[in-house]
């Protein structure tokens, strides 16, 4: 089945033909890193992690480029620096900032079961003009200006959105609403109140760099631009991000990038993910509604949530839910049991198939449940297709047996201990003192220890 994507800028899900199918390239808005990761942010790494491996099925795993950046410039940075760490020096202070919530980031996304990127840029790299000749911010405004598409005023560069016929068509917004708002700060020197800003100048106590518009620092959107262009060039196949990123920052990074250019596009397609919601709200640092990764998973596998996350389509608001833990929990906890120590074996093609068809992750869900019951009770073809589509998914990075320990581990319960109960249990049984082989099991059961009785003896499993 041909793969078809939904794209956001013409609203309509198409089949997608790579510009080159020997490298499809693929660009994800990274995090701002001053603070720990929160499961909404953790949506787009999953949903995008799960196209970058659709992708490498289907085009081979060397002939996909996905690159995410870091975003480490970043007034929310530095504010945190200054808060953080009070008696450092700011650059010192921000090098911590960004290089520990950085590095967070990372344990978070590869414990969600996501594959690193090919290239994971960070902004402050390519700020200035680099040796290696790769695109850089201060070039590609230098370009923006030389093109009568960006100008100097008020110590700031900023892009002349009336200059571009077309801005605004991946939002839907027309420049004359873009009345001065809460958003869009009016200032005096800008032409239209909906240019934004390239360049922007640093006091002496904020981080910068020289540039021909003296010592200053970049906007937000630039940023992308030029870490787009540096790896993947100035069209490619896939953007994404979320869908609070639609407005203003990815219309603003095809207006710089166009116009820059000269090209017609930016990207083929523009895939934006649904949020993460708590009670119906977006779950957002701002709110304060958040959890984070990294306190969720201290209580689940972060398979767990990674299933739990895939329970949804990535275009629909999903609720985050105790519930739905619960049940992906036992999901995967039977999934591990039936297929963790099958090796080989070769993606279903149900489950290609609703990937395929515009990430369609519930369809690919129900399909595993399928896949599920033909491998229990099926031959030794059924498990290997069910256990390689979990690989291919991001799932089965355990042993069955260090999936259990682990989550033995996690309740604090003792297996040496089990297995003597469970043994006097037998014993009981075989003298038939029903009685006391009763008070083990619920003995068992008081301590969250199922067990299940069969002809080659008993086991035993955790109940959450
Ligand atoms: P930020 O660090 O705020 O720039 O966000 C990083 C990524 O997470 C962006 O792609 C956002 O669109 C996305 N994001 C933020 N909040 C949520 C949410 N509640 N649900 C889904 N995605 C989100
Ligand atoms: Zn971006």
């Amino acid at each position: 089945m041909q793969l078809r994507l939904y794209d956001t800028l013409t609203k309509e899900k198409r089949p997608f033909t790579p510009l080159d199918p020997s490298n499809v390239r693929m660009y994800v808005c990274g995090p701002t890193v001053y603070d720990f990761a929160h499961i909404g942010n953790a949506r787009p790494v999953i949903v995008f992690d799960v196209l970058f491996r659709l992708l490498r099925h289907l085009y081979g795993a060397d002939h996909v480029t996905y690159v995410r950046n870091i975003t480490d410039v970043d007034d929310k940075i530095n504010a945190r620096a200054v808060r953080d760490f009070p008696g450092l020096p700011l650059n010192e202070a921000i090098r911590r900032v960004t290089e520990v919530t950085a590095n967070q980031f990372y344990a978070d996304a590869a414990a969600l079961g996501s594959l690193p990127p090919t290239f994971e840029p960070r902004a402050t790299d390519f700020v200035l003009p680099r040796a290696d000749g790769k695109t850089d911010m201060v070039t590609l405004i230098r370009q923006l200006i030389a093109r009568g598409h960006a100008y100097e005023a008020g110590g700031e560069v900023l892009f002349d959105t009336a200059s571009m016929p077309d801005y605004g068509a991946l939002s839907g917004r027309k420049l004359d609403e873009q009345r001065p708002g809460a958003r869009v700060a009016v200032d005096a020197h800008k032409k239209n109140p909906g240019d934004f800003v390239l360049w922007k100048q640093s006091s002496g106590d904020e981080p910068g760099w020289e540039s021909p518009w003296g010592r200053g620092r970049p906007g937000w959107h630039i940023e992308c631009s030029a870490m787009s262009a540096a790896y993947l060039g100035e069209v490619f196949d896939i953007h994404g991000g979320g869908l609070d990123l639609i407005f203003p920052h990815h219309e603003n990074e095809i207006a710089q990038s166009r116009c820059a250019h000269g090209t017609p596009a930016m990207a083929n397609f523009w895939m934006h993910n649904e949020f993460v919601q708590i009670e119906d709200t977006k779950m957002s640092k701002s709110l304060g509604n958040f959890v984070t990764i990294r306190e969720l998973l201290a209580d689940w596998p972060g398979e767990v949530l990674r299933l739990n996350m895939l329970k949804a389509h990535y275009r629909s608001p999903m609720d985050w839910t105790l519930k739905g833990l619960e049940e992906s929990a036992k999901t995967l906890d039977d999934w591990y049991w039936v297929a963790a120590d099958i090796k080989g074996g070769r993606p279903s093609d149900a489950v290609i198939d609703a990937l395929s068809d515009d990430l369609n992750t519930p369809q690919m869900v129900a399909s595993l449940h399928g896949l599920r019951n033909s491998a229990a009770s099926g031959n030794d073809l059924d498990r290997s297709q069910f256990a390689a589509s979990l690989r291919l998914l991001g799932f089965l990075s355990e042993s069955a047996a260090d999936w259990k320990a682990r989550k033995q581990q996690a309740s604090g319960i003792d297996a040496k201990q089990i297995d003597s109960l469970i043994s006097d249990r037998t014993a009981a049984r075989a003298r038939k003192d029903f009685k006391e082989s009763d008070r083990i099991r619920d003995e068992l059961a008081a301590m969250g220890v199922v067990i299940k009785d069969s002809k080659d003896g008993t086991t035993w499993e955790v109940a959450r």
